[in-house]
């Protein structure tokens, strides 16, 4: 079932469109990350659906109602934001007692709502210890089980975890999503992190310049991005400049013709087309391997091991590429060395150049 709908909705700040006609439903149950770089709209469409921002126009609806007018504090959504906003003179239970205490919650019912929350989170240890005295991942944890208290029909989380640290960061990731799937509570992510949204996400909504850029589940995403602005903000990939021959073919920069399996992402309007590959789906092979085709005679120019992979950047004379593989795959890769890269053609999708700008 899908609990929000957003139609057209549209926020202008004097002329400028911060978000710019955005249309989406979002499914009952699950976690939808926005994503996108800075400044496309990410926070203003969450304060939009949290009620801290009016559309300049379109329309919000929850659970059936239309709420594009109605007051943050009657829509009855938890909110986490970047900066947590805990209570610094308050202990961790009375933190997350207070939207409790604000429903005139009775007190043992209360008391019974805080220990269970406590629990969820495993900080039952910390009731009485003051906010200020956390780790920053235990502050985060807190903010959380405050956002849920009140047993929120929708959970909006703008960046919760820019702060922490990388680790700290991937660990609550993981924690986040295994407490909201538990929960089962539709949940609203902002993020500019795509490895985050990939971790986390039901569907991502990828945002550009106010407008939604595409909206998928994240491998599908990753996999068949719309455009080139989508293919390059999701992971890494190489995005080659192409001209295309009409026969499940292009042509690389200079010159080399390369078979392709899909040109469904082709424009029909005769625009500037690129080529993508993943680094995971380039082969190394070594300069000795038999010629063939899709298969590009270049050298290494780089490497990044680090252990479980390996990054090289080969030079293949106009254009490079960047490969993914492992140590264990390809044993003796050294600087400088000359190889076959292989480009298979079911790997090789066409996409629509980003527009000039
Ligand atoms: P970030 O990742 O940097 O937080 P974002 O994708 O969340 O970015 P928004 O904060 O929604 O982007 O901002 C979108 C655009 O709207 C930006 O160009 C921003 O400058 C503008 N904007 C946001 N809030 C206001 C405001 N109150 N007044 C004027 N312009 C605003």
């Amino acid at each position: 079932m899908t609990h929000l709908t957003l139609q057209a909705v549209t926020r202008r700040f004097n002329a400028a469109h911060a978000v710019d006609g955005v249309d989406l439903s979002v499914p009952d149950g699950k976690l939808v990350c926005f994503l996108g770089p800075s400044g496309c709209g990410k926070t203003t469409l969450l304060r939009m659906i949290a009620g801290l921002e009016t559309p300049s126009s379109g329309s919000i609806h929850f659970a059936g109602r239309d709420i594009t007018r109605l007051p943050a504090n009657q829509r009855d959504f938890g909110m986490v934001f970047q900066s947590l906003a805990l209570f610094p003179h308050m202990t961790v239970a009375q933190n997350v007692a207070y939207p409790l205490k604000l429903r005139k919650t009775v007190k043992h019912e209360q008391a019974r709502r805080v220990a269970e929350l406590l629990d969820l989170i495993q900080l039952p240890h910390m009731a009485n210890r003051p906010v200020t005295q956390l780790s920053g991942g235990q502050r985060q944890r807190v903010a959380i089980a405050r956002a849920i208290a009140s047993q929120p029909k929708l959970l909006l989380l703008d960046e919760p975890l820019s702060a922490l640290d990388a680790k700290l960061r991937e660990a609550m990731q993981v924690e986040i999503r295994l407490l909201q799937q538990r929960l089962g509570i539709t949940t609203i992510m902002v993020t500019h992190d795509q490895r985050e949204a990939m971790t986390m996400a039901d569907e991502i909504v990828v945002m550009e310049k106010g407008r939604i850029a595409q909206v998928g589940k994240p491998l599908d995403i990753y996999r068949d991005p719309v455009s080139e602005f989508v293919a390059d903000f999701i992971g890494l990939g190489n995005i080659l400049p192409v001209t295309y021959d009409g026969a499940l073919g292009v042509s690389l920069p200079g010159g080399r013709r390369i078979a392709v399996a899909q040109t469904a992402r082709v424009p029909d309007s005769g625009g500037d087309i690129r080529l993508l590959i993943r680094p995971e789906d380039v082969c190394v092979k070594p300069a000795s391997a038999e010629a063939g085709a899709n298969r590009l005679a270049g050298t290494v120019t780089f490497i990044r091991d680090v252990g479980a992979s390996l990054e090289a950047t080969i030079d293949c004379a106009g254009f490079t590429l960047t490969a993914t593989t492992t140590p264990r795959e390809t044993p003796g890769l050294t600087l400088g060395m000359p190889v076959l890269a292989e480009l298979p053609p079911h790997a090789c999708k066409l996409i629509a150049a980003r527009a000039a700008h």
